[in-house]
């Protein structure tokens, strides 16, 4: 490792910023840099909450006496030398600036050591002013010692939580990055305490063990989606494990641990029906993708990335989680593959057909009835709806099962984005306008995109007190449809814009998809025969009516063939 200080252009491209907020700032800092030296085992001891000291002890690449005294410096850094490794950034650290601050304002050691058969050195650092080199005693690592904190900053040090607040704060900083690194084993103590011991981990699963415990990694299910050069992989709760808030959830981006507003909701809305309000999964979801296609660089405290195609990855969540959370009832196989079929003819009888389940058989014979009287165009016919879920159509090949829920929201969803690639939504008034009900801090956001809303096709008129009367709605949605189906969808999209600023055709798509989802005929919903005519047609002029827009399949076909074969006729 070599340390140089970076040149001023450089630095300046730097989005700097507050880093030492708390005792937890500096705990993650002093982490990533462990993590970054590829240690092995990491620990760190925090004594009154990180205020009085932190100690932070790694077995990785350590430091030669050149780079111990460079590394307290601004803009010194390892890991990035020229403008061009900014957009490609494989390590956690790349401003060269964290110790520098922490040096500036708490009183550090250093004590490092590069290989086992070299001497070690130690820096010492108070409010800037170093000290040393002075040979030391380790083997092949790094310990860094920060105590008291914010000694002359009193107004900042009076700023502090108690001790376990603010030793919780470091525990989650610790926790994530666990979480992002199972083959680092890790120590926490505070004070006598040890707070987590997790050995290095043979996998996701080991570690998720060690840090949440076994039963919520028995209760979990995998994801494992590749697409358009985004991997996404982990694990999510299954819906009977739930937590009153997004804490245990943890998205790492090429291994970096961070915030994304839109990844949450993308993984709130996989839920959304598996889940009531105000219950939220488990969830450590790793995204990789090439490093030029994701921008670190924005964010002081380095907790949020940019990416070069967000929606993309969105996506490519979305599909996993589809996956793996599934629709069993619609995915699977009408009889389990394996099994023999029950009802063999004994000698003798003649050969009777297999009966159909019986609901079946009533949806056929309701469905007989009614046909006359519904015109079919084209070359498929819906003969019936099964358990007001599903749509049962005679197609071209033999039969096919539509989620009409699905069905409809895809033929919403590309409806409204069809009429917005023309310009602005057409849109009607309703006679009585329908109350949207809001947080304060929505509101003001929701109000702040009302000309936006409006090209989607959404009139609304503020009324106070976070309350807005929505007046107008996109014409392709049925009245009643429409009153039902705004309410999630404006507080997503407050929630969403409260993130900062989205482009906005990722909201469109997001308020669009939010849209056709709140305004589709429901699972339970009876259609008369002749709309569920019309469903499958308009569905089947779609481009692509095969899957949803979060990619969940919309149609389930048992071909002729596969009938054939199952009532053993050849
Ligand atoms: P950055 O991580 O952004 O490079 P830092 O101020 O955190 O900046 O660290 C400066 C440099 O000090 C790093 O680039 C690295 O070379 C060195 N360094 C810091 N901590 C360690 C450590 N635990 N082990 C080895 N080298 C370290
Ligand atoms: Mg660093």
């Amino acid at each position: 490792m070599k340390i140089r200080i970076l040149d001023a252009s450089l630095a300046r491209r730097i989005a700097a910023g507050e880093v030492i907020e708390r005792p937890a700032s500096v705990v993650k800092e002093l982490v990533e840099n462990s993590v970054d030296a590829k240690s092995e085992s990491i620990a760190i001891e925090l004594e009154e909450g990180g205020a009085r000291s932190i100690v932070v002890r790694d077995d990785g690449d350590g430091m030669d006496e050149t780079d111990l005294t460079l590394c307290v410096q601004r803009h010194a850094t390892s890991k990035i030398a020229r403008e061009e490794d900014l957009d490609r950034i494989a390590t956690l650290g790349f401003r060269g600036e964290a110790l520098a601050s922490v040096a500036a304002v708490a009183r550090v050691r250093i004590v490092s050591c590069p290989f086992s058969d070299q001497e070690a050195h130690e820096v010492r650092v108070t409010a800037g002013e170093l000290e040393g080199p002075f040979p030391a005693g380790r083997g092949r690592g790094t310990t860094v010692e920060v105590r008291d904190l914010f000694f002359n900053l009193p107004a900042r040090a009076r700023f502090l939580g108690a001790a376990r607040t603010e030793f919780l704060h470091s525990s989650r900083a610790v926790q994530r990055m666990a979480l992002a690194t199972p083959a680092i084993g890790w120590t926490l103590r505070h004070g006598e305490r040890v707070a987590l011991e997790a050995g290095q981990a043979a996998s996701l699963l080991e570690r998720i063990a060690q840090i949440y415990g076994a039963e919520v990694a028995r209760a979990l299910v995998p994801l494992e989606v590749e697409r358009e050069g985004v991997r996404v992989s982990g694990y999510v709760s299954r819906p009977d494990l739930r937590r009153g808030n997004r804490r245990d959830q943890l998205f790492c981006v090429n291994g970096r641990p961070v915030s994304d507003r839109a990844l949450s909701y993308v993984l709130a809305s996989a839920y959304q029906r598996l889940l009531r309000p105000g219950a939220y999964p488990v969830a450590v979801v790793s995204i990789d993708l090439p490093f030029d296609q994701v921008d670190v660089n924005v964010h002081p405290r380095k907790e949020e990335v940019r990416f070069g195609a967000s929606r993309a990855v969105q996506d490519a969540l979305a599909q996993a989680l589809h996956v793996a959370l599934g629709s069993p009832h619609v995915a699977a196989p009408l009889l389990p593959e394996g099994r023999p079929f029950p009802a063999r003819k004994a000698a003798g009888d003649s050969v009777a057909e297999p009966r159909l389940p019986l609901r079946v058989e009533a949806a056929v014979r309701q469905a007989l009835r009614d046909q006359t009287d519904v015109r079919v165009e084209g070359t498929r016919r819906a003969i019936g709806q099964l358990h007001r879920t599903y749509l049962l159509v005679e197609g071209p090949d033999g039969l096919e099962i539509v989620d009409q829920h699905i069905a409809h929201e895809r033929i919403l969803y590309d409806g409204l984005r069809a009429e917005r690639a023309k310009g602005e939504i057409p849109r009607q008034r309703f006679l009585i306008p329908v109350r949207l009900e809001l947080s304060l801090e929505g509101a003001a956001l929701v109000a702040a995109a009302r000309e936006d809303l409006e090209q989607a096709g959404i009139g609304l008129d503020e009324f106070g007190g976070g309350t807005f009367l929505l007046r107008e709605y996109p014409s392709l949605l049925a009245e009643r449809q429409a009153r039902q189906g705004f309410q999630a969808p404006i507080e997503r999209i407050a929630e969403l814009m409260g993130g900062g600023e989205k482009p906005k055709e990722a909201l469109f798509h997001q308020l669009f998809t939010e849209i056709a989802c709140a305004a589709a005929i429901k699972a339970g919903d009876r259609l008369p025969l002749d709309e569920q005519q019309r469903l499958v047609e308009q569905l089947m002029a779609l481009d692509d009516w095969q899957t949803c827009p979060h990619g969940r399949p919309i149609v389930f076909a048992v071909s002729r063939e596969e009938l054939a074969r199952r009532f053993q006729r050849r």
